[in-house]
């Protein structure tokens, strides 16, 4: 059986994806065709035809077009461009592919463009923005509309917060007319383009919810000059919790998009997610988890992430779970914090000193086991000859994991 993975990041996809899947529910895109080499943009243009093409990075993303690639010159043009005939597509596909586009939401590393999205060119009368998420406080899906599209929304949200409007859906009666009604005023829509608002709001909606998905935000939204709506960016998240029931959505995972750390995590079956601080965790039960968590901070350090190991977990998922702490260059101190119910001391201990042995252990570690079979579970720890230091509560685990990283940096 499959455990909760309450606490797992979103998955995302590509743009081009996100567009093939939104098309399927009746929400209007522009035509392209993905590619993976300067030869297929070229045929990809000829196949679509026109007098302008888009060539688009397709990296998990956003912020492209104004981004910048790290080995071309301050000048040349970024993720997101408009040419004319198929020779420049080609031409433009060889100088994007390979090379790492840095966008205000990449961080300054930047990410590898291994993917293009060859699009017709659409002519812009107006630029929009619509997203849709899962509002926590109303546990209702939301919406956020804007006329202020093709900008950081935050930057709006900021700068002129008059301009966004937002709404949710209750469940119950699911979308109405009144909905698209509401994002066809917000964006001053009449006449046949609200009528167009309100199919999109319906079929936008259809789709997230269809699809489980945490986050939808197509920005933009645009107007074109013959009267259409189209969404010209799609940036898509699935519930990770929902995958299960999508594996036509697992499929279009790209793992070279994702973190290490979370793609094991994934692997195993692991609740896990990224945090600021130093102290790296690992601890079974997410209420045992926000403990761990909060009496670090008491001690006056950050947890470095959120690791819950589950229940019933076996040695094999408890390596993967320390090498995924081990990874993150950020942690300089270890507390591992079992309480054993379901789960044995025992085969904690054996899979901590496992993953010691494979990975190494440059940082302190403390380890406190309670319950079901600690005697052995400190045994172990004890004749592996590592230098594990043990604790006998949580509140002795966090002062000598908080100690020991002090007296590292001194
Ligand atoms: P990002 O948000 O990552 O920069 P977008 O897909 O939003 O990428 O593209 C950036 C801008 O490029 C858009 O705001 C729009 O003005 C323009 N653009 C994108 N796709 C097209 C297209 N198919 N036709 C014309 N212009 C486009
Ligand atoms: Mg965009």
């Amino acid at each position: 059986m499959r455990g909760p993975r309450r606490g797992r990041n979103p998955m995302n996809i590509h743009e081009y994806q996100a567009k093939a899947l939104l098309k399927e529910f009746g929400v209007p895109v522009s035509r392209g065709l993905a590619a993976f080499t300067p030869q297929d943009a070229e045929a990809a243009a000829a196949k679509l035809g026109g007098i302008a093409f888009v060539v688009k990075a397709q990296i998990h993303a956003g912020g492209r077009g104004k981004g910048k690639f790290k080995e071309l010159p301050a000048e040349a043009k970024g993720g997101v461009r408009v040419v004319k005939t198929a020779a420049d597509v080609k031409a433009n596909a060889a100088e994007m592919l390979g090379n790492t586009l840095v966008t205000i939401q990449t961080g300054p590393d930047g990410k590898q463009v291994n993917r293009l999205y060859i699009e017709e060119g659409a002519s812009i009368d107006k630029e929009f923005y619509l997203s849709m998420l899962v509002d926590r406080a109303t546990a209702r899906v939301a919406f956020v509309v804007s006329t202020e599209g093709g900008m950081d929304i935050e930057e709006v949200a900021h700068a002129t917060p008059e301009r966004i409007v937002t709404f949710s859906v209750d469940p119950a009666t699911g979308v109405q007319p009144l909905h698209g009604r509401k994002v066809a005023q917000a964006l001053g829509l009449s006449g046949d383009l609200a009528k167009q608002a309100v199919a999109l709001t319906a079929n936008l909606y259809r789709a997230f919810t269809d699809k489980d998905m945490s986050l939808l935000e197509i920005n933009p939204l645009v107007l074109t000059r013959d009267d259409r709506l189209v969404c010209l960016d799609a940036k898509v998240g699935f519930d990770s919790n929902a995958l299960f029931r999508h594996p036509e959505v697992v499929q279009l995972r790209d793992e070279s998009e994702e973190d290490f750390k979370e793609i094991e995590a994934s692997r195993y079956d692991l609740s896990y997610i990224a945090l600021d601080g130093t102290i790296g965790c690992m601890v079974n039960g997410a209420g045992l988890a926000m403990a761990t968590m909060d009496i670090i901070k008491l001690y006056g350090r950050e947890p470095a992430n959120f690791l819950d190991v589950g229940g019933g977990a076996t040695k094999e998922k408890v390596t993967a779970a320390f090498k995924i702490i081990t990874a993150d260059p950020n942690v300089e101190g270890i507390l591992v914090n079992i309480f054993g119910g379901i789960m044995r001391c025992d085969v904690i201990a054996e899979g901590v000193i496992a993953a010691v042995r494979q990975m190494g252990l440059n940082v302190p570690l403390v380890v406190r086991l309670a319950g079901t079979n600690v005697e052995e579970g400190k045994k172990i720890i004890r004749e592996s000859g590592l230098n594990v230091i043990p604790a006998d509560d949580l509140d002795d685990a966090a002062q000598k994991i908080v100690a020991a990283v002090k007296k590292e940096a001194a």
